[in-house]
């Protein structure tokens, strides 16, 4: 039934980078198998799900939607995929992406646009665009996305689906192909909470295989479904509520607080002096990463290799072909602010704004269980309309970068509408703390 309603949307959506059917009516098959035989079987067997294409899965391809991974195979499994298979997970294949997972609409993929479900003139967020149209559309009913910056989030509040971006180190980034490595988290997209739970379940815990995985107690992430968030405290940081922020947005949030205050929560005002310098620290600090990471695209270990009179003309033909211009732009950029002279400038001084961030969020979060803030200053955008605007793109990521800079969980749950397009409500948890964030969504729902 999902492969014959993805055959219908998924022309106009395209959420798609490759299908994966004949592999995933193998693997459904094996879960029926097992269920005739009177054997358990985990939450998420046999459900249809979708991958980012920025996530290993052995001997398939992982394009990062660029053209320099274009006919890359990974050989070997990202963690998450290993822990997957182990519920008899069923993927329908691998979901578009800006190139890189750099972007905010993934219109920065090499090989196709994807569009909102809600509206298909409209972007469908990013970088993980392609799951959350997958999920949006019903053509799978979750999905695996990245979220550096508020890859997760900001897509799943565009689309009007539930999207959690966990605590810094609760899922193994093994086998996710690296944006900038202190931010980088693999997170959920899923129609309700209940559904969020269900596949947290399944991918998160301690990985040997990456060293800024946490050493944790397995934990069942079902528990937290509890309706009722009688006496928590809910902090609403009046720096995300400024003038950026739209007014129809602003309105549905308002609701939400006060849908809270009814249901018996807390409603506590906080102050978050540092958040201003956000966007600027996560655009030196994201792309310094990044410029590291995508050194290794040098055309000799693995993806494109474009022939040159000699290896320096190689690499420059390899890169000059294989890299888009966002993921060139991030690569200047990123090169800049490490280069000696500029190093104390630049990077130095956002790492320092980094702390402050944190601390910021530290405090805050001594007040109360969880922060509550827009997802994004808007509504879902029309295809094209950032597109030569780089620092307009950049600046809509106001709600969602801080929190990677702080390793803190987020989740973005719908919580109305503007013309036809879902607004997102952003929860922001303690670290480690994904169990409170979900019961505080729950109780929304
Ligand atoms: N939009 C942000 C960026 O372009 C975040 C991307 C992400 O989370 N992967 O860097």
């Amino acid at each position: 039934a999902f492969l014959a309603h993805k055959d219908t949307v998924e022309p106009k959506v395209q959420a798609f980078l490759s299908d994966n059917r004949d592999y995933a009516l193998e693997a459904a098959a094996a879960v029926d198998a097992k269920i005739a035989a009177g054997e358990a079987i985990s939450d998420l067997a046999g459900i249809p799900g979708a991958i980012k294409d920025n996530i290993c899965i052995k001997g398939q391809k992982a394009t990062c939607a660029s053209k320099m991974l274009e006919n890359f195979k990974s050989p070997y499994n990202a963690t998450v995929i290993e822990k997957l298979m182990a519920a008899d997970y069923v993927s329908l294949g691998k979901t578009n992406m800006d190139e890189f997972a750099m972007g905010s609409s993934t219109e920065n993929s090499a090989f196709q646009l994807t569009h909102n479900p809600w509206n298909l003139d409209c972007v469908p967020g990013g970088s993980s665009g392609g799951s959350a149209a997958a999920v949006a559309s019903g053509e799978t009913v979750w999905a695996l996305g990245s979220d550096t910056g508020g890859s997760v989030r900001q897509p799943a509040s565009y689309c009007g689906v539930v999207g959690l971006k966990p605590t810094y180190g609760l899922i193994s980034r093994y086998g996710l192909i690296a944006f900038a490595s202190s931010l980088d988290q693999i997170g959920t997209f899923t129609n309700d909470v209940a559904d969020c739970a269900i596949v947290l379940n399944a991918i998160a815990g301690h990985d040997a295989k990456d060293s800024t995985s946490i050493p944790q107690a397995e934990k069942d992430y079902k528990q937290a479904l509890v309706n009722d968030v009688k006496g928590m405290k809910i902090g609403v940081p009046e720096e995300f509520f400024g003038e950026g922020l739209d007014a129809d947005c602003r309105k549905a949030l308002e609701d939400a607080i006060e849908t809270y205050k009814k249901l018996g929560a807390e409603i506590v005002p906080v102050s978050m002096p540092h958040m201003k310098y956000g966007i600027a620290a996560y655009y030196i600090i994201a792309p310094a990463e990044a410029s590291s990471n995508l050194a290794r695209y040098d055309g000799v270990g693995f993806g494109m290799r474009v022939d040159g009179k000699d290896i320096v003309d190689m690499y420059i033909k390899t890169r000059t072909k294989g890299f888009g211009d966002e993921v060139k732009r991030r690569i200047l950029l990123g090169t800049y602010v490490l280069s000696s002279g500029y190093y104390d400038a630049y990077y130095l001084r956002a790492m320092k704004v980094r702390t402050l961030i944190k601390q910021d969020y530290d405090e805050a979060l001594k007040k109360c269980d969880v922060l509550l803030t827009p997802t994004a200053p808007d509504t879902a955008f029309k295809i094209g309309q950032n597109s030569d605007n780089p620092l307009a793109m950049y600046l809509g990521d106001v709600c969602t970068v801080t929190l990677n800079l702080a390793g803190l969980p987020g989740l973005s749950i719908p919580c109305g509408y503007k013309n036809g397009l879902p607004i997102g409500m952003q929860l922001i948890g303690k670290a480690m703390d994904e169990a409170t964030l979900l019961r505080v969504a729950y109780t929304f729902e």
